[in-house]
């Protein structure tokens, strides 16, 4: 058992644990005997060392946005990556950054620099190694993929508690097990980001469309055409409307008519224009309230389903309350840049994000709607979808086989090298697990 003050960090607090038994989908409830919040790789070591001595079940929390119960224990020990939070700048296009860095504070960490991470979320509270876990994608995604793909490095504890860097060419299958590995593999402690250059100014144009052909043909040739810097499109739910975010990067002059020419959208506004070319992208915190929930679901879709779920049923109004709101989101996503073989899509240069993120107030009504996700994920996944990591799937060993297809082995083989005793552990994991069903 991992004693209260015999590793550094750890807490037994009724409230510390209260504050980890649930998460931003608030789907599932499930209390921790301990939290630990170390303060550098080699707490992180010690704590990894004990849990794998004495077979406690460890889950990796990041900022706990996950929808599906992935950061949760019943019974075992949370590691909250809250306080390995340093960021630093380094030469040569790359910022180094703590694995419970949040996405913002990396942003913020550059300002005045013109330089960004190609991609990032659209909130600014998740952290570098909670979004390495899944994939990361993000407004620029159509251009530059996912974030998975734009690390150069890592340092990793795994399993075993062994301290290891790994990257494309240094213990490149710990580097492929970790990068959307689901925290199943090690704890990201530190991540090397490449950085691209950014514009002086953004300016965000909202493109509002009541005819979705009409939307899908120019967001078809927008991407095509790799017209718009940043790109993100929401089905409102109740207003049979999609708006579509276009955002360009610019120094000096921005002209309108031309960066909208030839587009069939029926209104434009300018959104913002603002120099905070990375927050700019992002939704303010205030925009979430925690003590919702949050059935959410994610999906990788073929481009070539764009129309078909365009006009899906499943988008009706009267299951989905109006307050607080609902939407779809579609980001655009390259391929070609997303090299880490367990970012789990279809084929294709582009595919599209497909996320139905409703907000609802009564538990009843979210696990009813969560049941309805299940149902529309085997149709998505007839379409040749697949389900992205940061919902809850409910997918048993079958389902995951599916998923993973021929990369299952490889991951069950990466569990047993970096995992043998099964410190990360947790319901619904695919790897390491017997062949019964999980819930997940
Ligand atoms: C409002 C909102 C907006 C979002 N927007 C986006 C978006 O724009 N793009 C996008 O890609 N996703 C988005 N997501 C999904 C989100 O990025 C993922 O759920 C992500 O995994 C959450 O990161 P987190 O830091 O909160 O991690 P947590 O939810 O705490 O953890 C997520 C997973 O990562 C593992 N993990 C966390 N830290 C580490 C680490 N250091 N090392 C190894 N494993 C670790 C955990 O064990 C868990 O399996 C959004 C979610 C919400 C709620």
């Amino acid at each position: 058992m991992i004693e209260q003050n015999s590793v550094p960090g750890v807490s037994r607090d009724q409230k510390d644990r209260e504050a980890r038994s649930h998460d931003f989908g608030r789907m599932a409830q499930r209390m921790p005997a301990a939290i630990a919040v170390p303060k550098n790789a080699e707490e992180v070591s010690s704590i990894v060392r004990k849990a794998a001595r004495d077979e406690i079940p460890l889950v990796i929390r990041g900022g706990g946005h996950s929808q599906g119960g992935q950061s949760l224990t019943d019974g075992g020990l949370v590691l909250d990556t809250a306080e390995l939070d340093k960021i630093q700048l380094l030469e040569q296009g790359l910022v180094r950054a703590q694995g419970g860095a949040q996405w913002g504070e990396v942003v913020d960490a550059l300002h005045g620099t013109r330089q960004l991470p190609p991609v990032l979320a659209d909130i600014a509270e998740v952290t570098v190694g909670g979004t390495l876990s899944v994939g990361g994608w993000g407004t620029s995604s159509h251009r530059y993929g996912a974030q998975v793909g734009q690390v150069e490095q890592l340092e990793v504890v795994t399993g075993t508690g062994e301290l290891m860097r790994c990257s494309r060419t240094e213990n490149t299958d710990l580097f492929d097990a970790v990068r959307a590995g689901q925290g199943q593999f090690g704890i990201i402690t530190d991540a090397w980001l490449r950085l691209r250059k950014a514009g002086e100014r953004i300016r965000l144009y909202a493109l509002h469309y009541h005819d979705f052909d009409r939307f899908a043909s120019d967001y078809e040739q927008i991407v095509h055409e790799d017209r718009f810097d940043h790109l993100r499109a929401e089905t409102r739910i109740h207003d049979r409307q999609i708006v579509l975010a276009a955002g360009i990067e610019y120094d000096g002059d921005l002209d309108d008519g031309q960066a909208l020419e030839g587009l069939g959208y029926d209104e434009a506004a300018t959104l913002k224009d603002t120099a905070e070319v990375g927050r700019a992208g992002m939704f303010p915190k205030w925009g979430f309230f925690r003590l919702n929930y949050h059935p959410w679901r994610d999906w990788l879709m073929p481009w070539g389903a764009l129309r078909t779920l365009l006009a899906q049923p499943w988008l009706d109004p009267g299951w989905v309350p109006r307050v607080p709101d609902s939407w779809v989101g579609t980001y655009p996503i390259k391929t070609g840049a997303i090299d880490a073989p367990l970012f789990i899509s279809p084929e294709g240069e582009h595919v599209f994000s497909y996320s139905v993120l409703t907000v609802q107030t009564r538990h009843e009504k979210a696990s009813e709607l969560a049941g309805r996700l299940r149902k529309i994920d085997k149709t998505l996944v007839d379409l040749g979808g697949k389900s992205y990591l940061s919902g809850g799937t409910g997918y048993g060993h079958k389902d995951w086989r599916a998923h993973y297809g021929e990369k299952f082995e490889m991951g069950t083989r990466w569990k047993e090298e970096f995992d043998p005793k099964r410190v990360f552990r947790r319901e619904g994991m695919p790897f390491g697990e017997s062949s019964e069903a999980s819930p997940g």
